[in-house]
Order: C-alpha cells, then structure tokens, then sequence
C-alpha cells in the first residue's frame, strides 16, 4: 500500500501547471504569438550580469573540490555571514550566520520551519489568496490549516476574522507580503495590529504563536510602496527567503531561513529548523548557488518591467470594466472575474487563448491571477482579447 496522500501530490497536475502545458500544445496548433499565457509565475528578465560572473570566477579560482563539496550542513560560514551582513546593514537588525539556515528555495525554507515547529494536530492560519502549495507543506507537517478569509477591498488583514481563528492548537501563522496572487503589501499598521493580537493570544494561551514570514517577492516593490521588515515588528518572527525571483534563478533553488536571535528560546528554534532540515534530507543546499547567492544578495536583476507590465494592466483593464486592486509589489494582478463563478470565466477566457488563472486554487473564488511576468509586447497584444472577454458580459 503507497502512502496515497503522496501518490495524490505526485500525480494531479496543478491547474497552473496544467493551463501551462495546454498553452503549449496549443501554441503547435496556433502559433505562439497568438496564445495569451499569463499562467506561470516564471521570472521573465535574466539574472544581473554579476551573477554568471561570479559563477565563472569561483569556477576559475576555487577548488573544484571545495567548491562543488558539501558545505556545512547549515550552509557555508562565510556564505551565511555575507548575508547575514547585508541584512544588518539593510534592515538595521541584528543578524550572524548562525542564525540563518541556508536551503533549497523558499519552499524547502516553509517546510523546514513548518515540519521544525509543528506537532501533528497543531494548526497554521494562512490568510486568503495564499500560494497553493502551502496547503501541501502543512499537510505534510501533519499540522491542521486554518484559512483567514480575504478582504478583498486591498488584500490588508481581515482582523475580526483572524481573531476567531486563534485558539490554543495555533502554532504559527504564515504571511506573504508581497503577495502572490494579489500583490498585495502589508503595511506597517497592518504589522503592527498583527504583532500586537499575536502577543496577546500568545500570553492567554500561554506559548509563542510564530509568525512564518515568506518573502521571495521582497524586492519586487514598486516605487512609493515599502515593505516593512517583519521581525521588526513581530519577535517571533521566522523569514523564509530566496532569490528565485529577485535574482531570476528560480531553477537553481536557494534560499535561507533566518531565525533572528530576539526569538524565544532561539537556539532550540533554530534546531529545530535545522532538525527538519535534516529528516526532510535538505541539509548543505547547492554549494555553489551559496556562494553566488551571497555574493549577489544586494543586487537584483532589472525589475523594472513588472511595475511597468502592473501599471499598464491594472489601467487598461480598469479602463474595460475589470476592477482590480492595483498591486503594490510582485508580477500578479488579481482581478475579480466578471462572473462568481471564476473556473467558469478562466475557462471563457481559455477559449480565446487568453490563459488566467482562477482564484479558487488560491482559496479566493471569484477572482483570477495574472502573471505578468511576460514580455510587455504579450501584454499589448492581450488587451483586445480582455476587451472582447469583457464584452461577452455587457
Ligand atoms: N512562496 C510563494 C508565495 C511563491 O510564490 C513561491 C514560488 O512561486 C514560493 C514560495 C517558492 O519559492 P522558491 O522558488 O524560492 O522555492
């Protein structure tokens, strides 16, 4: 007998990915230049020139063997302390090398903290829309998902509703600002009120609440928004991290946990990341990627097309009757459907290969995402098929 709850995750394709790979055997039928794909969340600009770079000097320069070793299960020291660096200097916070815990990616960082510091049966709040594969990383921590309901009006914190959600199995909650699907980017208030309501219900229930913190789209802000740092706000703070889309490497899967020294009982917490890390098999992530990582972290590749793919989308859509909450951060826009029901819409919409996503799958229904993460010519080409979308409900 398989573990069937894994043979699930293995073998049902996620609607992204399936709309990703309709896109393709449509594109044959065609041509590319007439499918609209706004499915994948897959960077569209290439890495900053300094990241092949370093590649080839450390390839150059280092020993093959030390370079393509393992590294310390945590991560390289000196990888770790570089960033640890760039953190102080950058968010004015306390940060070393011990505490951060290098991984594969932003997803391996959720599941080392998620698996790190739950118990079967504790539960984890998410906040509507959220990244879908959060549901699997909770699930596969044996720990119980509790979703706070979007509001929708700016995808801020709906508080009334959160409040009823804590309770005394809440181990952790996990924030993503800024937001994949909606864009959103929580403001210092929103901070605030949250780290205040967490103190709270962590002294009645007499344990620390932890606060997941996942950042891939940090860098990904547009200009007059800030993204405030969390552990600033909140002590019992983890951040989750990685340079999948500020540096465009999402393929080469790096990133870190950073478990800042104000946590409570922080070297037990940190263990414990490090213990999952290890029985989940992630210890010593891409020796290499380490060192480009860190030597890269105060750069980004050039992001300035997706604020200029968000402006023109968000106006031109608006302008056709689409109401959309302007995103503040990220490559998303997440639009209401024209119709409630938003698999019905995405599917209108996937007949004249215009492909969007519903936001069901990001526990928000009546909604699509757009990722905008495409050539600002695809995006120009595509206003007429919205318009014509938007037509068949006048
Ligand atoms: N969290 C969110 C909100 C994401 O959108 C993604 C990837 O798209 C991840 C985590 C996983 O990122 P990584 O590629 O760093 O594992």
């Amino acid at each position: 007998m398989l573990n069937e709850q894994m043979v699930g995750y293995g073998t049902a394709r996620s609607v992204i990915r399936e709309l990703f790979e309709y896109g393709n055997q449509r594109a044959k039928v065609v041509g590319r230049e007439n499918i609209y794909d706004f499915s994948l969340g897959n960077p569209s600009v290439a890495p900053p020139k300094e990241v092949n770079e370093t590649i080839r000097r450390l390839t150059d320069e280092m020993d093959p063997c030390l370079l393509h070793g393992y590294t310390s299960a945590p991560g390289d020291p000196e990888a770790r302390e570089r960033i640890a660096q760039s953190i102080r200097r950058r968010f004015g916070m306390e940060a070393s090398a011990g505490e951060l815990y290098m991984t594969v990616g932003a997803a391996a960082g959720l599941c080392c903290c998620l698996r790190g510091l739950c118990n079967p049966g504790d539960e984890v709040i998410t906040f509507a829309p959220f990244f879908p594969e959060y549901g699997v990383f909770i699930a596969s921590a044996l720990a119980q998902m509790k979703v706070c309901p979007p509001r929708p009006e700016d995808f801020q914190i709906d508080f009334d509703a959160l409040e009823g959600l804590i309770g005394p199995a809440t181990k952790a909650l996990i924030i993503n600002s800024p937001n994949n699907p909606s864009g959103a980017v929580y403001t210092a208030d929103t901070l605030r009120r949250l780290a205040r309501l967490l103190e709270e219900k962590s002294r009645r229930y007499g344990h620390p609440i932890y606060l997941i913190s996942d950042e891939p789209y940090r860098e990904i802000v547009f200009s007059g928004v800030e993204v405030p740092y969390v552990p600033k706000f909140y002590a019992n703070t983890l951040v989750c991290y990685s340079w999948s889309k500020s540096l465009s490497l999402p393929g080469e899967r790096i990133g870190y946990v950073f478990v800042p020294g104000q946590v409570e009982d922080q070297s037990r917490v940190y263990g414990a990341v490090a213990g999952a890390g290890r029985a989940l098999g992630y210890v010593c992530a891409p020796s290499l990627m380490q060192r480009v990582a860190a030597a890269c972290c105060e750069l980004t590749a050039d992001l300035s097309v997706y604020e200029a793919n968000a402006r023109l989308l968000t106006r031109e859509l608006t302008a056709m009757g689409y109401s959309c909450v302007a995103p503040g951060g990220t490559f998303y826009l997440f639009p209401r459907t024209l119709e409630a029901d938003d698999v019905a819409f995405c599917q209108k919409a996937r007949e004249l290969d215009l492909l969007v996503v519903p936001g069901s799958g990001f526990a928000c229904p009546g909604h699509m995402r757009i990722s905008y993460c495409v050539p600002t010519e695809r995006i120009l080409r595509s206003l007429p098929v919205f318009r014509q979308l938007a037509q068949l409900y006048k």
